[in-house]
C-alpha cells in the first residue's frame, strides 16, 4: 500500500504519479496530496477529508484576449457529446440518471471547471467517467459549434438573425447596468490584458468566432499538462488514480503523443509548484494603469439610479491584511468609509470591492447611482474621508466588528450554490491556476491568527494599512459609468450592422445545408440503446431509509409566566449557534401586509434603546456573527397526514401562521452577550429615525430596479400564480409585481408616515405572542438552555394568540390589477430588456399521495427532456424547467432568458397534449426516479437542515414526511407515468394561468400589467 500522507513518500511514484507535496490544512481539518503524472503532466490535487460527500472537478487555465466567449462557447460544447458517450448530450443524460448532489460547469476569466459532486461512491466514479471523457475527448462537431456558439437563422418571413445558446444566454448578461458597468471598470483596471476581455462573451463579438479557431482553442488549453484534476472528499487517494490510470491515462498518451520530442514530454517531476506553459504564463500577465488617470465609459439605462462612481487603487495580491482593512472600513453600514458615503446621500448604494476575482486586485471604494454633476463631490468624499481615517484613526469598535466579520465568516459552513467543497476548491484552483501552491490559499484562518497578533500589538496597524494602500499609493484612478438611453440602440444598429456585414460573405447554398443538418440533429431523438453507454444506478441499488434532520419542541418560560414553545435542532454548527425568534403578523389589518417585506429589512437597521442605527450596527458586529429580519409565510396543506400533524400542536397556536421576526447567528464563546443583546434589540426597538429611514428607502428602491431583469422569472411566475390561492397572494403582494408598487409609493408616502405604521405593526406583532428556534452543535445547545430561559423572560416572549387567515377577498385590494391575474389569458409583464421569461401555471394531486409522486417524476422528465430540447436547444431560450408545488397543488413551468417566451408557452402546452399519446419508456422512468431520489438526498448545511425541519413543523409537513415522499416515488411505474401525463394534460386544458416578462416592443396579445419602477 502507498501511504499518500506519509512525507517520506514525496518523490516516488505511484502508477507514474509522483507525489509532489503534501499539505497540511488544519483550517479545514484536512490534508492535501498534490501528485503530477510524468508522462502526460496532469496533476492531482486530493483535499482528503473525512466527508462522504465526494467531489472531483476537472480544471483547465483557459485564457483569451478577445471577447469572442471562446472559454464559454467551449465550456457547453465538449458536454455535447464525446468518444465513449457520442449523445447530443451526455451532460443533460447524466444530470437526468444520476444521484449527484452538484454537477456544472463553470467558465472563469482564466479557467474552466467542470465539478461534479455525490455520495454514492459508483455514482460519483460514473460522473467522472463522462466528464473526464468529455473534457479530453469530445467530439466538437460543427453542428455543436452553430447550436452552442452562434449561427445566422432564417425565419418565416426570410428576416436573418443570429441564434446560438451562449450567443442568447450573453444577451441576457448585456441587459442592465450593474454588470457592464462593473466589467467596464475591471476593464479599465487591466487595459488589454485578460481580465479586460469577456470571458464569457460579448454578443457583438461572438460572431467573430471561426469553427477552426474554436478547434484550436481545445487543443491549446485542454490538454493533460494544463490540468488540475482537484479532488475533495473521503475515497482514498489511490482508488481515484486506479480509476484516472484505467480510463484516461493510454488514451492520453497517445492522444497528446507523450514521448520524447512528442506534443508532451520531459515533464519536470522536481518543482514544487504548477507547471505552466510559457504561452499561458504570457496570456496570464496583467496590466495596469501606469499613472492617475481618469475613465468615462456608458452602460444602460435599465436597471441604474445614476452612474457608478468609483476611485481605485492597485492592492497587490490578496491576502487577510487586505480583507482586513476591507472590513475595517466598509464590512457594515457603520464601518467609517461606508457611513461617510451612505450620509451625503451622494448615491444609494456603497460600491466596495471584495478580492477573490484576480491573482492581483485593487481596491474600488465608491457609490452607485450617482447624480449627474455629484461625480467630483464622491471624488472628494472618499478621498477626504481616507485622509481624516488615517489622521485620526479607526475606533476601536470598527476594528472589533471587522475582527468578528471575518472570523465568523472563515468558520461558518454554508452551501450558496453548491457543496462547501466547492468553495475550498475554488481557493485550491486559484493558486494552481497562477502558478502557486495548491495549498496558498488555504490556510486563511491560521494567517488571520497572525493578522490579529499584529493588530494586537501594534495601535497603530490599521492606520499603517491606510497610509500603504490609500495615503502613498502613487496610481490612482477615477472611473465613471453613466447610464445611456442610447446604449440598446447603439448596440441594436451593431447588430444589424454585424448581420448584414455576415449576410454579404454569406454562402445561403452552405447556410441551408448547415442549418438542415443541425435541425435534423436536434430532432433526432436517441434510442434507450444509444442513451446506455452513460452508466446508471439502480433502483434497487438505493438506500431506502433517508437521512431526516429533526426538530424537538421543548418550553422555555415566557415573559408572562406561559409556556413559550422553542424548537431545538441539532446540527453539527462548528461552535455557532442560529437563532430565530419569531412573532406572528397574520392579526394585523390587510393593508399592512404590503409593507412587511421592507419592515423585515429594516427591523435591525433602524437603532434601539435610544443609541442611533450606527452605533447598534456597531455594537451587535462586535458581538454578532449577524442579526437580521426575516419573514416565513405558508400555510397547513389540506391533507389528512398534515392536518393531523398540525391538530396535535393545535393548543399552541403556531401552525399555518405567518411570522415575521428576527435571526441571529453568534459563537457560542460569546453566547451570553448575544442573546443579552438580542433581547434587548427585541423590547426597545426604536422607529424614530426618518433620515435613515429614507436613505434606506432610495436603497430599497434601487435594488428593486437593479434586480428587476434577473428576477424577471419570478416575477412572471407570481404573478401568474397570484390568484390560485390566499397564500400565493400574499406571495405576489410581499415579493411579487405588487410589491414593486407597494415600493413605489414610499416616496409620497413619506418616511415619517411609514416608521408609525413600522411602529404599529411590530408592536401590533409582538404582543400577538411569539416562539423561538435553535440550531446548535450538542455543546452549543447544554451551554444554551439554561441561557434561553433567561433570554426568553427578556426579550419579553409571550403566549401565543390564535392567528387569522387572509381570505381572497381581504387580500385582493392589495394585488395590482388583481381582475388580470384572474384571466384566461397572458399576463404581459413589459420592460426595456433584450430577453424574456415566461411562466404557466397549472392543477397537480394532492401532496403526499401517489399520483403526486408520479407527477413529479413526469415533470422531472419533461424539463430534462422536452423543454430542453424544445425550448432550450432548438428555442434558444437559457433555461426552461417544470416542476410540481405539490402543497400548492401545482404543476410551475417557466422559461429562462428566453427570446421568444410567449412562443415557449405554446410549445410546452403542445408537448402536454403530445406526451400523453407518446408514453415515457420504462427505462426513462426508472432513471428518472433514480435522479429525483438523487435530488431529495442533496446534503444541505447546518443552518439550513435546522431551518427546514422548523419550518416543516411551522406547516404540519415534518421532515419525516421527506421518507413518505421517497417512498412513494420509488414506487412509481411507468404506468403511473403515464396516467399522470394525461391527467396533468386533461388539468392543463380546464385552467392555465400564463405570464410573460418580455421586451416593450413585443405585441403579443394579453392583459398588460405596468411595472412600476
Ligand atoms: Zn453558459
Amino acid at each position: 500500500m502507498f501511504n499518500f500522507t506519509d512525507s517520506s513518500n514525496i518523490g516516488k511514484a505511484y502508477k507514474d504519479f509522483v507525489l509532489v507535496s503534501i499539505d497540511q490544512l488544519p483550517d479545514y481539518k484536512a490534508v492535501g496530496v498534490y501528485l503530477r503524472h510524468k508522462i502526460t503532466g496532469l496533476e492531482v490535487y486530493h483535499i482528503i477529508k473525512d466527508d462522504k460527500e465526494n467531489m472531483f472537478a476537472y480544471a483547465f487555465r483557459t485564457l483569451d484576449k478577445t471577447s469572442r466567449g471562446v472559454a464559454h462557447i467551449m465550456e457547453h460544447s465538449v458536454l455535447c457529446g464525446s468518444e465513449k458517450y457520442p449523445l447530443k448530450e451526455p451532460f443533460i443524460t447524466l444530470a437526468g440518471t444520476s444521484l449527484n448532489t452538484f454537477l456544472n460547469a463553470l467558465t472563469y476569466p482564466d479557467k474552466t471547471v467542470y465539478p461534479g459532486a455525490s455520495v454514492v461512491r459508483a455514482d460519483y466514479f460514473n460522473m467522472m467517467d463522462v466528464y473526464g471523457d468529455a473534457v479530453f475527448f469530445p467530439k466538437l462537431d460543427h453542428a455543436t459549434f452553430i447550436q452552442e456558439g452562434h449561427r445566422l437563422e432564417l425565419d418565416e418571413n426570410n428576416k436573418l438573425s443570429i441564434q446560438g445558446v451562449v450567443y442568447n444566454e450573453m444577451k441576457g448578461n448585456y441587459s442592465s447596468f450593474q454588470p457592464i458597468a462593473f466589467s467596464d471598470l475591471v476593464s479599465a483596471m487591466f487595459p488589454n490584458s485578460y481580465p479586460a476581455f469577456d470571458s464569457g462573451g460579448d454578443p457583438l463579438h461572438i460572431p467573430e468566432l471561426t469553427y477552426q479557431e474554436f478547434l484550436d482553442f481545445h487543443q491549446r488549453f485542454y490538454s493533460p499538462d494544463n490540468c488540475l484534476l482537484c479532488l475533495y472528499g473521503d475515497i482514498p487517494t489511490s482508488q481515484q488514480l486506479d480509476f484516472i490510470d484505467e480510463k484516461f491515462i493510454s488514451r492520453l498518451v497517445k492522444k497528446y503523443d507523450c514521448r520524447q520530442g512528442g506534443a508532451i514530454c520531459n515533464i519536470d517531476t522536481n518543482s514544487k509548484l504548477p507547471l505552466i506553459k510559457n504561452e499561458i504564463r504570457e496570456l496570464q500577465k496583467l496590466n495596469f494603469v501606469k499613472e492617475s488617470a481618469s475613465f468615462k465609459t456608458f452602460a444602460p439605462e435599465t436597471g441604474s439610479t445614476g452612474s457608478l462612481v468609483t476611485m481605485n487603487w492597485y492592492a497587490g495580491k490578496a491576502d487577510m491584511e487586505k480583507l482586513f482593512l476591507s472590513e475595517a472600513l466598509c464590512g457594515n453600514d457603520s464601518s467609517p468609509l461606508s457611513r461617510a458615503l451612505k450620509d451625503s446621500k451622494l448615491g444609494d448604494d456603497v460600491q466596495f470591492q471584495s478580492f477573490g476575482q484576480f491573482r492581483e486586485e485593487f481596491y474600488t471604494v465608491g457609490l452607485w447611482g450617482v447624480k449627474k454633476g455629484n461625480e467630483d463631490k464622491v471624488f472628494n468624499l472618499i478621498q477626504k474621508t481616507l485622509k481624516e481615517l488615517y489622521e485620526k484613526g479607526i475606533s476601536q469598535e470598527d476594528i472589533d466588528s471587522a475582527i468578528m466579520g471575518i472570523d465568523f465568516a472563515l468558520r461558518e459552513v454554508n452551501r450558496y450554490w453548491g457543496p462547501f467543497a466547492l468553495q475550498i476548491m475554488e481557493k485550491a484552483l486559484k493558486g494552481w491556476c497562477n502558478g502557486d501552491a495548491c495549498s496558498s490559499q488555504l490556510s486563511p484562518i491560521t494567517n488571520f491568527e497572525k493578522v490579529k497578533e499584529k493588530i494586537r500589538s501594534d495601535k497603530d496597524f490599521t492606520k499603517k494599512l491606510i497610509k500603504k494602500y490609500f495615503i502613498d499609493n502613487d496610481v490612482c484612478v477615477r472611473f465613471v459609468s453613466e447610464p445611456s438611453s442610447q446604449y440598446f440602440k447603439q448596440r441594436e444598429t451593431a447588430e444589424a450592422a454585424l448581420i448584414s456585414r455576415l449576410e454579404k460573405n454569406l454562402d445561403k447554398v452552405q447556410l441551408k445545408k448547415d442549418l438542415d443538418e443541425l435541425h435534423a440533429y436536434q430532432q433526432r431523438i436517441e434510442t434507450p440503446e444509444e442513451t446506455a453507454c452513460i452508466p446508471t444506478t439502480k433502483i434497487s441499488e438505493l438506500e431506502r431509509k433517508i437521512d431526516i434532520p429533526e426538530t424537538k419542541l421543548e418550553f422555555v418560560n415566557g415573559a408572562d409566566g406561559s409556556k413559550v414553545p422553542l424548537f431545538v435542532s441539532q446540527e453539527e454548527t462548528n461552535g455557532i449557534f442560529y437563532i430565530d425568534v419569531l412573532f406572528p403578523f397574520d392579526r394585523l389589518e390587510p393593508e399592512y401586509l404590503q409593507h412587511i417585506p421592507f419592515l423585515a429589512d429594516v427591523i435591525t437597521n433602524l437603532g434601539w434603546n435610544g443609541k442611533g442605527w450606527d452605533k447598534c450596527i456597531a455594537e451587535s458586529s462586535c458581538v454578532m456573527g449577524d442579526v437580521w429580519g426575516k419573514t416565513c409565510c405558508g400555510s397547513v396543506c389540506n391533507v389528512p397526514q398534515c392536518l393531523a400533524e398540525a391538530e396535535q400542536y393545535k393548543e399552541y397556536n403556531f401552525c399555518g401562521r405567518n411570522w415575521i421576526g428576527l435571526i441571529c447567528k453568534a459563537l457560542s464563546s460569546r453566547a451570553d452577550e448575544a442573546l443579552k443583546l438580542l433581547a434587548e434589540i427585541i423590547t426597545k426597538m426604536d422607529f424614530k429615525d426618518v433620515h435613515h429611514l429614507e436613505t434606506l428607502m432610495g436603497e430599497l428602491k434601487a435594488e428593486k430596479k437593479n434586480g428587476l431583469i434577473s428576477s424577471g422569472r419570478e416575477y412572471a411566475q407570481k404573478r401568474a400564480r397570484a390568484g390560485w390561492s390566499a397564500n400565493l397572494a400574499l406571495n405576489e403582494i410581499m415579493w411579487g409585481v405588487s410589491q414593486l408598487e407597494t415600493v413605489s409609493g414610499y416616496k409620497k408616502l413619506g418616511a415619517k408616515k411609514l416608521l408609525q405604521k413600522f411602529e404599529y405593526m411590530y408592536r401590533e406583532c409582538v404582543k400577538a405572542g411569539g416562539i423561538i428556534h435553535v440550531t446548535a452543535d450538542e455543546d452549543t445547545l447544554k451551554q444554551l438552555r439554561p441561557l434561553l430561559e433567561v433570554f426568553a423572560k427578556e426579550a419579553g416572549i409571550t403566549k401565543l394568540l390564535p392567528g387569522h387567515k387572509y381570505t381572497m377577498d381581504e387580500l385582493k385590494p392589495y394585488i395590482s390589477n388583481f381582475e388580470a391575474s384572474q384571466s384566461e389569458q397572458p399576463q404581459i409583464l413589459k420592460v426595456e430588456s433584450q430577453t424574456g421569461y415566461a411562466a404557466a401555471i397549472t392543477p397537480a394531486s394532492d401532496y403526499l399521495t401517489k399520483e403526486a409522486a408520479a407527477e413529479n417524476i413526469f415533470a422531472s422528465w419533461v424539463s430534462n427532456h422536452t423543454l430542453w430540447d424544445k425550448i432550450r436547444t432548438t428555442g434558444g431560450a437559457y433555461g426552461a424547467s417544470c416542476w410540481i408545488d405539490n402543497m400548492e397543488k401545482q404543476v410551475v413551468m417557466t422559461t429562462y432568458r428566453d427570446p421568444t417566451p410567449a412562443k415557449s408557452l405554446d410549445v410546452y402546452l403542445d408537448s402536454l397534449k403530445e406526451l400523453c399519446r407518446t408514453p415515457i419508456p420504462k427505462e426513462e422512468v426508472e432513471k428518472t426516479i433514480v435522479s429525483c431520489y438523487g435530488n431529495a438526498i442533496v446534503p444541505a448545511c447546518p443552518k439550513d437542515r435546522g431551518a427546514r425541519s422548523f419550518e416543516g413543523m411551522l406547516y404540519g409537513n415534518p421532515q419525516k414526511f421527506k421518507q413518505l415522499r421517497v417512498d412513494n416515488l420509488l414506487g412509481v411505474t411507468e404506468d403511473d407515468v403515464e396516467k399522470a401525463a394525461d391527467r396533468l394534460y386533461e388539468s392543463s386544458v380546464k385552467r392555465c394561468s400564463k405570464a410573460v416578462f418580455c421586451n416593450k416592443s413585443n405585441d403579443f396579445a394579453g392583459k398588460i400589467i405596468k411595472l412600476p419602477l
